[in-house]
């Protein structure tokens, strides 16, 4: 299925023809994307401005992270002896801002800001940058998650600069870290930075310390020795989401339907994973699973992606439509957790789908969205039971992302769908991989009970 508009947008000379002649067509900025496996420094000789209102409390941690992903710090404020010691180690000297730079991103440390007043130093840093962010550039903003009035309003304000970037492919974010996870930014902010969160903008992003933590996360072939389980990994998001495990270094259990032995056992064999037939809405399905994971020693990360619709009005939904989007989408969910809990391994991950449909509702989705909000209920309510033993639970919402499922809907409404959202266009299968990908690595320590999405900033869902 080709996005004509995204199409036409990848020719300069279309672009311009078509900005010349004044057209209405909002021509979506073709988004720039990380492939293969993660480097060691995803912002390789990128400049990116770093500003901090007063009584910052997070600087020292950015000025690692961006140091050490090999980007280039521009400061705009008298902060540079915090960037002095990491510039040093990791080849990288912070710079002040100079009047014509065109910044790759945009961070603001707002951890310190507690009133109404002291917003307006995140005004006086971004007012003057905004329009000069690159295209797929960034904005982040860093805050705290229980900051009263003034920490609330950062929430509101990084939405609102992601509907205003996104035509030009740039996110924009907020992160929230609690006292005490200081140490867990790191991993998160690199993320939310580099190209592999493409299709993650205008949301906060929750950063704490519950789940335990096990040392230093690796920076690169960080599933290297783990073993993943991924169902419904035939097509669509499960492929590329079991592919982009495997090019981390994960041994992965490919998991689908019977009926869809082909493709399975195809991309297990190509990925150097292991295929397995089961048909998760018979009850007892689980106990194969059990039965493999168990003869291989364990499990370190499920990704519970298999799903299906069933879309009818409520009036003409037969009882049986019903049952089975609620036995794929949530019965098989809960089930399968609970008989894999005693063999998932420490550190361990589990990684839900969930969807935006979930969270905004959608006419003729009432058994989707009520499986997928039930989703999102379900993390939150597990992840304090697993954080003991370290291990996260959370939830990836997607919008429109351009798969099989989408290209079912009417021409018309799919045209609709795909641009109702910040940055303008579908997302693939790969963003949402990749997203699941960071989820699932050690390094995501900080997020737990969450409901991450990857919809390009979605008008309708937040
Ligand atoms: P898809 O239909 O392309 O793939 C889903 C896979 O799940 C298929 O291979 C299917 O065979 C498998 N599956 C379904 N029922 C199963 C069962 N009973 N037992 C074993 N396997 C089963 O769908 P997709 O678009 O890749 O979606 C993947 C997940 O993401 C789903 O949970 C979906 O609800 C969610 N999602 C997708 C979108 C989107 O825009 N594509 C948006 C929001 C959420």
């Amino acid at each position: 299925m080709t996005d004509v508009l995204l199409e036409i947008g990848k020719n300069p000379q279309a672009r311009r023809l078509v900005k010349a002649l004044g057209l209405p067509l909002p021509l979506p900025q073709p988004l720039a994307r990380d492939k293969g496996a993660w480097s060691a420094t995803p912002l390789f000789d990128k400049n990116i401005a770093v500003g901090a209102a007063e009584g910052a409390e997070v600087l020292e941690s950015i000025a690692t992270t961006l140091t050490a992903a090999g980007a280039d710090p521009l400061l705009v404020g008298p902060f540079a002896d915090v960037f002095r010691a990491p510039g040093d180690t990791f080849g990288r000297p912070a710079k002040p801002l100079d009047e014509n730079a065109k910044p790759h991103a945009l961070v603001f440390d707002a951890t310190g800001i507690k009133d109404a007043k002291g917003l307006r130093q995140l005004f006086d840093f971004f007012q003057p940058l905004v329009a000069r962010v690159a295209r797929s550039g960034r904005v982040v903003v860093l805050g705290r998650p229980d900051g009263g009035e003034a920490q609330s309003a950062l929430d509101g304000f990084v939405r609102s600069v992601a509907k205003e970037i996104g035509r030009g492919g740039a996110t924009a974010n907020l992160i929230q870290v609690a006292r005490g996870a200081e140490d867990r930014l790191e991993p998160v902010l690199r993320f939310v930075l580099s190209s592999r969160s493409a299709f993650v903008t205008g949301q906060p992003i929750q950063v704490d310390a519950r789940a335990r933590a096990f040392g230093e996360p690796p920076k690169v072939r960080p599933l290297e020795k783990k073993l993943v389980l991924v169902t419904g990994a035939a097509r669509g998001i499960g492929e590329a989401t079991a592919r982009a495990l495997a090019a981390e270094g994960a041994h992965v259990i490919c998991l689908d339907r019977p009926a869809d032995d082909g493709p399975t056992s195809q991309l297990a064999r190509s990925i150097g994973g292991t295929p397995l037939l089961v048909d998760l809405s018979a009850p007892g399905s689980e106990k194969d699973i059990v039965d493999l994971v168990r003869a291989k020693g364990g499990l370190d990360v499920v990704v519970h992606n298999a799903g299906i619709t069933r879309d009818k009005t409520l009036a003409r939904m037969k009882p049986e439509q019903w049952d089975q989007v609620l036995g794929v989408n949530l019965e098989a969910v809960v089930r399968t957790t609970q008989a894999l809990e005693p063999h998932l391994r420490e550190n361990g991950r589990i990684v839900c789908l969930s969807s935006i449909a979930g969270l905004a509702g959608n006419m003729g989705q009432t058994a989707y969205a009520a499986s997928k909000a039930g989703i999102v209920g379900l993390v939150r309510s597990q992840a304090d039971r697993f954080a003991p033993r370290g291990i996260t639970v959370n939830a990836i919402a997607p919008g429109f992302i351009e798969t099989r499922l989408t290209a079912a809907i009417p021409i018309a409404i799919r045209e609709v769908a795909r641009r109702l959202s910040a940055l303008g266009q579908g997302g693939l299968p790969e963003d949402v991989a990749q997203a699941i990908t960071f989820l699932a690595s050690p390094g995501a320590q900080g997020i737990t009970g969450r409901t991450l999405r990857v919809c390009g900033g979605a008008f309708v869902g937040a």
